[in-house]
């Protein structure tokens, strides 16, 4: 099978030919149909994190794909069936995180596509407990980004406290930040989207942002502060400066919830500010199964609309140029069919 390694952190993925593993206890082998290409894999493949993975390996954690094989304590999949392979490849399913519903939090996790081979291949190896089913009617190439910039999106903005009256700033509009705007508006908020390039500007524009700021030659907590703040604003940018213009552009008593993961990512605030304004600041990582399924669910019911252009595995290096580069309209998908 083809997957695209990494093999240091300094050097450019290498497509290898690889023989298809096998399942075992809980695993599934998954052959894999799409794979979209997210940030962090660009931030795996560096090494920019604290906690880094460990080359050899695979990146990749919005996979999609067919069941092929079954490992024999895997009791409740079939052969045949889709079914996603998200980040939170696997947790103990035991410790307080797991049992009360934030098993994204559990210390026991396994990270696919970095702390274990993830889904830029032909062929993945996955926990069955922790691959969420696909539901039929959902394109292949759309429960890709939905896999990761769907769901934690989704969870950023149920976080954000969302809802009608509510404003929302979606601070990134690039492979996540095109969903979280979809959901801010879904939940019901006024929305207010920032980026730095025309195309995405441009995007959000056609995604039905309400408020559209240039944050090249806008003042970002000056224009949203012109509009009287915002309750919420999601961090989706890699930037530190942007971390600062959003926690600049709540109201009052608002929220600023933390996605991007920059290398070095840091953000100052005024403690007196942060007190006197009741600001509260969060930090959220992807979402649950059940978080996933929701997603899907919407999806089905033709509530998003994922932007997404197709790619060729082989072209993995050139893909994540072109997603540094920022001119990515929504998420690049690599298509795995043969
Ligand atoms: P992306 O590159 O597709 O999108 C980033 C967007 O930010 C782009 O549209 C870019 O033009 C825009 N941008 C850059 N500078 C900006 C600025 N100063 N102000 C406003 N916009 C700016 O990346 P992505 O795949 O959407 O991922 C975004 C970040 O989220 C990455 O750091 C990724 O690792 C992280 N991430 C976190 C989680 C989580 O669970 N917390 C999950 C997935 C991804
Ligand atoms: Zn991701
Ligand atoms: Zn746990």
């Amino acid at each position: 099978m083809r997957a695209a390694v990494v093999r240091s952190f300094t050097e450019p993925l290498v497509l290898e030919d690889r023989p298809v593993p096998s399942p075992a206890g809980h695993q599934v082998l998954v052959r894999m149909e799409a794979s979209g290409l997210c940030h962090t894999d660009v931030h795996a493949a560096h090494g920019d994190w604290p906690v880094k993975p460990s080359p050899p390996f695979v990146p990749g954690h919005e996979g999609i794909g067919i069941v092929e094989q079954v490992g024999d304590q895997v009791t409740h999949l079939t052969v045949g069936s889709r079914v996603a392979v998200p980040w939170l490849g696997e947790a103990c399913g035991r410790c307080d995180h797991c049992v009360s519903g934030w098993e994204t939090l559990c210390l026991q996790q396994q990270n696919s596509g970095y702390s274990v081979d993830g889904s830029h291949a032909e062929y993945a190896l996955a926990h069955g407990t922790y691959v969420v089913p696909v539901p039929d009617g959902i394109d292949p190439l759309d429960a890709a980004p939905l896999t990761c910039a769907g769901v934690t999106t989704y969870k950023a903005v149920k976080l954000s406290g969302a809802r009608p009256g509510t404003r929302v700033l979606v601070s990134g509009i690039g492979g996540l930040g095109h969903l979280a705007l979809q959901y801010a508006r879904i939940f019901g908020a006024e929305t207010v989207a920032v980026d730095v390039t025309d195309e995405k500007l441009a995007l959000a524009a056609e995604l039905g942002a309400d408020h559209v700021i240039d944050a090249r030659v806008q003042d970002v907590a000056e224009e949203a502060q012109r509009l009287g703040g915002v309750d919420a604003a999601v961090s989706l940018a890699v930037s530190n400066a942007s971390f600062e213009a959003a926690y600049a552009s709540l109201r009052r008593g608002g929220t600023l919830v933390l996605v991007a993961l920059p290398a070095e990512g840091k953000l100052e605030i005024p403690v007196f500010d942060t007190v006197l304004n009741g600001t509260k600041i969060i930090g959220s990582i992807v979402g649950t199964r059940e978080d996933l399924a929701e997603v899907f669910r919407l999806h089905s019911l033709g509530r998003t609309r994922v932007v997404r252009e197709t790619r060729d595995l082989a072209d993995i290096n050139g893909a994540i140029d072109q997603l540094l580069g920022g001119t990515v309209p929504g998420r690049l998908v690599f298509d795995l069919r043969p």
